[in-house]
């Protein structure tokens, strides 16, 4: 099995330690490669390589539509690449291969974005108040930022951040989650194949505790930018202030789904499924927390059951496959232990709430799609992020009850809002406390809108044009065109 190497001031490396992690897939625990595992060692030398890169090198300075063609090289490859990148992905998380897929093309599409955008912000001349003078607006690169991603959309993630720190001049030093590093290994391959300067573009692989935290604490970085749960995000946020890093923070969510009775029946219960399952709920923006009005619940709640006992769990790799299982044993363990508190709380199981029983799928980490009814807004199971395939029901009779019980979460991250009456689609999401609403619809993202979190989901925004703007300084340069004393110490 190849060793996969961090990739550090232009070269391949082992760790400093010579110490190795064995990637496994959590559909069979299967041994799919090994890694090498850094630490804060190998973070510092991928820190200096980036400051080196960043202070001393060219890269700032060059011509924004030359980065941008570079950072364009990488999405042409990403495409050209696309199925062995889509399969890494599968056996690092056990997601289907149909999935990866989509992912790939979702990250193709964001470094295409960022590589387009590079040169579209020139700075801008601003009407200065002071006579014979002139005053512009330009955006400069950040400097060297610390990248640090979470295992569930592990290149997706990585994407969202390389793509605007790359296009906006900034050098880089990648983490991604221990657990699954494969994709973004080969992705540094691809920057390395597209022609980046050296040490503009850095991968160090290893814990977040010990490899992740360096990026956090170091006083050579600039920016910190993090996805992951909010437990780290905290951790990180303080070890930030030691040398007042800029921080970018994507957290987790406890997503609200609100349905009104006069929602197309079809589709909101095809896209509540959707919502909650996909991708066995380990999405950041799951909508785990189904809101629904009274008047509809039983008849939804029937359907949905009926069609959680036809989700088929197996393997990624198997066309007819539509979940696989969560990421580790240890996950699964966290998913249990929010079913027996749920069950604990007075929720009435419905459906799932265990391991699947089919000899075929002992060997990986699975769990059945859950449902609970009879939840309400200040249970554990509802205010608290699950991250698995548990579905939570509570119910409303008003829309101004259906937004209150949305919008009492420490998240807002995003949520989503059915209904066939437009105007009150549209004043219930301008009432809800999220980055992103969706109306009749759930999960859509895409490089050109923000994504990020209100409240505790999070710290600024990554995609969209403000996703680039997050990885620059704004400077103000203003020039006297008659210089002459001013004489106001005589
Ligand atoms: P996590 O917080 O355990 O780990 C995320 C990353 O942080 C990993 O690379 C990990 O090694 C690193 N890390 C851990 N401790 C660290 C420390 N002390 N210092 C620096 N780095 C450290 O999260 P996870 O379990 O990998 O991912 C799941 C979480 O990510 C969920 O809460 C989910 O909601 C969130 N998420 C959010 C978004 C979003 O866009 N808001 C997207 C995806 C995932």
């Amino acid at each position: 099995m190849t060793l996969k190497r961090m990739y550090i001031d232009g070269a391949w490396t082992e760790a400093k330690s010579k110490e190795v992690r064995t990637i496994i897939n959590p559909y069979n625990q299967e041994n799919v490669a090994e890694a090498a595992e850094g630490n804060r060692e190998d973070a510092k030398a991928a820190i200096q390589a980036a400051r080196t890169a960043f202070d001393e090198g060219s890269w700032a300075e060059t011509p924004a539509n030359e980065r941008g063609e570079l950072v364009q090289k990488v999405a042409d490859f990403i495409r050209r690449d696309k199925e062995e990148l889509a399969e890494l992905e599968s056996l690092d998380t056990g997601k289907t291969l149909e999935e990866s897929r989509a992912d790939m093309d979702d990250i193709a599409n964001v470094f295409q974005y960022f590589a387009g955008l590079a040169d579209k912000d020139g700075g801008e001349m601003i009407a200065s108040p002071i006579p014979d003078s002139e005053s512009k607006v330009v955006r400069e690169p950040v400097g060297v930022c610390g990248q640090i991603t979470p295992w569930n959309y592990p290149l997706l993630q990585a994407a969202w951040k390389i793509a605007p720190a790359l296009a906006a001049g900034n050098t880089i030093v990648v983490k991604p989650s221990e657990i699954t590093p494969l994709t973004t290994v080969k992705v540094f391959e691809l920057i390395e194949e597209a022609g980046f300067p050296k040490g503009v573009a850095n991968l160090v692989l290893g814990k977040g505790a010990d490899a992740g935290a360096e990026l956090s604490e170091s006083v050579d970085v600039d920016l910190v930018s993090f996805t992951g749960g909010i437990e780290t995000g905290k951790k990180i946020m303080q070890a930030a202030s030691i040398n007042m890093k800029k921080i970018a923070l994507e957290l987790g969510g406890k997503n609200p789904n609100i349905v009104f009775a006069d929602a197309d029946f079809e589709t909101a219960v095809d896209q509540a499924m959707n919502a909650v399952f996909f991708h066995a709920g380990q999405v950041c923006s799951a909508g785990a927390r189904l809101i629904i009005e009274e008047s509809i619940h039983d008849e939804f709640v029937e359907e949905l059951v009926k069609r959680t006992k036809n989700i088929k769990l197996g393997n990624g790799f198997d066309e007819s496959t539509h979940s696989g299982p969560l990421i580790s044993a240890e996950h699964r363990d966290k998913v249990e232990k929010y079913v027996e508190i749920g069950q604990q709380e007075g929720a009435k199981l419905e459906i799932g709430g265990k391991r699947p029983e089919d000899p075929e799928l002992q060997n990986g980490f699975f769990f059945l799609p859950t449902i609970f009814t009879n939840c309400r807004s200040d249970m554990r199971i509802v205010q608290e992020e699950v991250f698995g395939p548990v579905l939570t029901i509570e119910t409303f009779s008003s829309k101004e009850e259906a937004v209150a019980i949305a919008n009492d979460s420490i998240y807002g991250l995003a949520g989503a809002v059915f209904t066939t009456d437009i105007a009150k689609a549209e004043e219930t999401a301008s009432k809800l406390r999220m980055g992103t609403v969706w109306i009749n619809d759930f999960h859509p993202y895409f490089a050109q809108a923000p994504w990020g979190g209100y409240k505790q989901s999070g710290i600024g925004r990554e995609l969209g044009h403000i996703g680039l703007e997050e990885y620059t300084e704004v400077k103000h340069v203003f020039r006297n065109k008659k210089p002459e004393p001013i004489h106001w110490f005589k």
